[in-house]
C-alpha cells in the first residue's frame, strides 16, 4: 500500500524557499502576532512542552505558511505540512497524526477544507490526545484508542467561519494576519531584491509597494519577474521606467490590479449592466471557481471600492467602472 508523502507537499523552487524569513526577527511586520508568538514558544520550551495549537487566519501570500515553518525552526522540531483537498480518505489524516514525532508540527493549509468526518477525527485526536480506529467488520469488529504524542497543530485559513466552532475552540491561540501597510511592503521589497541580488530605485520599490496590494507574495513574484528582465544584462540597477515596463508587461496596472481583476469588472461592467449579479453567475462566465473568485479577487475589490457587495449580489462602483474605463482607454 502507498502511502501518500506528507513532508513537503508543493516542492518548492529554491529562490522561494530563499526569500522565506527564517526566524520570528526577519518576518517583517504583524508586531502584535509576532510578540504573542515568541511568547507562546519561550514557555513551552520552558516547560518541555508541545506548543498550543495554533490558527492562523488571513488572505493568501500574508505569510500563514511562513510562520508555521519559523515554529517548527524554533522548536527545533520536525514539520509535516499538507493541504486539506489534498486529504481524501480518514485513513489519510491518521497516517499523519500517528506519524508525527513529540512536539511535532502538523500543519494543515486551507483546513476550512476538511470533510465533517475528518474535521471530526482531528477534533477528538486534539481533544483527547488520541484517536479510535476501528479494526475488522461485523461482530468481531474492535475499536482501538490510539494515544498519540503530543504535538502542534497548525492550520490555516482564510475562511475561519468554515471551521466547526468545537474544532476552533480547541486552538489556543487564533492569529488573524493582516493586509501589510505601504511602509512594511516597502521593508519586505528591500528584503527580498536584496535576496534576489537587484537594485531598484528607491522609486522602484516605491512602485513596487503600490501595486502589490500588501500582499508579500505578490511582491515577491514581482520581483522574480524583474529578475528576470534583469538577468539578461549585465546592469543590475533598475530604475522607475524599466520597473513600470515590466509591470505593463505581466499585466499589474497602477491600482494593483491584474488580469482577471479587470476581467471581473469589465465581466460586471458589460455583461450585467454594472450589476448586481450573484457570485455564482459571475464565477461561472468567468469560468472560475466561486471560491476563487470570493476568497482572492473579491476582498481587494471591495477594499479599494471598486465593486461592492449587496443583498442582490455584485456591483461596480462609479471608481471600479473610471478605472476600467480609463485602463481600456490607454490601451
Ligand atoms: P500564506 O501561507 O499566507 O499564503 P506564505 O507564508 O507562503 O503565505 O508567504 C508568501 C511569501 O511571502 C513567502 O515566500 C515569504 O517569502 C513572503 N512573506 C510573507 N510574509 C512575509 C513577511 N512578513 N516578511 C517577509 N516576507 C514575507
Amino acid at each position: 500500500k502507498k502511502f501518500p508523502n506528507f513532508s513537503i507537499v508543493q516542492r518548492e523552487p529554491a529562490l522561494d524557499n530563499a526569500l522565506r524569513p527564517k526566524s520570528l526577527s526577519e518576518f517583517i511586520g504583524q508586531e502584535k502576532i509576532k510578540e504573542r508568538l515568541a511568547l507562546i514558544i519561550n514557555a513551552a520550551k520552558k516547560r518541555e512542552e508541545a506548543i498550543d495549537h495554533i490558527l492562523f487566519v488571513g488572505p493568501p501570500g500574508v505569510g500563514k505558511t511562513t510562520l508555521a515553518l519559523i515554529i517548527a525552526e524554533e522548536q527545533n522540531t520536525q514539520i509535516k505540512m499538507i493541504s486539506a483537498p489534498s486529504i481524501q480518505k480518514s485513513g489519510d489524516l491518521i497516517a499523519l497524526l500517528t506519524g508525527i514525532e513529540e512536539k511535532g508540527v502538523i500543519f494543515i493549509d486551507e483546513i476550512h477544507r476538511l470533510s465533517p468526518s475528518l474535521e471530526e477525527i482531528l477534533y477528538s485526536a486534539l481533544e483527547d490526545g488520541s484517536i479510535s480506529i476501528v479494526a475488522g467488520k461485523g461482530p468481531g469488529g474492535k475499536v482501538l484508542s490510539l494515544k498519540l504524542p503530543p504535538f502542534t497543530l497548525i492550520g490555516a485559513t482564510t475562511r475561519p467561519a468554515l471551521l466547526s466552532t468545537p474544532l476552533r475552540d480547541r486552538f489556543g491561540f487564533i492569529a488573524t494576519l493582516d493586509f501589510y501597510t505601504h511602509e512594511e511592503m516597502v521593508k519586505i521589497i528591500e528584503r527580498s531584491q536584496k535576496i534576489l541580488g537587484l537594485n531598484l530605485s528607491y522609486e522602484s520599490i516605491y512602485e513596487v509597494a503600490k501595486r502589490s496590494r500588501g500582499v508579500p507574495r505578490i511582491a515577491n513574484r514581482i520581483l522574480k519577474r524583474i529578475k528576470d528582465y534583469v538577468d539578461l544584462r549585465d546592469n543590475k540597477n533598475i530604475d522607475l521606467t524599466e520597473t513600470k515596463k515590466v509591470l505593463e508587461l505581466i499585466g499589474i496596472d497602477e491600482n494593483g490590479l491584474d488580469e482577471l481583476d479587470r476581467k471581473i469588472l469589465f465581466t460586471l461592467k458589460d455583461k450585467f449592466s454594472g450589476g448586481p449579479v450573484g457570485l455564482k453567475t459571475l464565477a461561472a462566465v468567468l469560468n472560475e471557481s466561486p471560491e476563487t473568485i470570493e476568497s482572492i479577487y473579491e476582498p481587494y475589490l471591495l477594499r479599494i471600492g471598486f465593486i461592492q457587495r449587496t443583498s442582490r449580489g455584485r456591483v461596480i462602483t462609479p471608481l471600479g467602472l473610471a478605472h476600467i474605463m480609463r485602463y481600456y482607454h490607454d490601451q
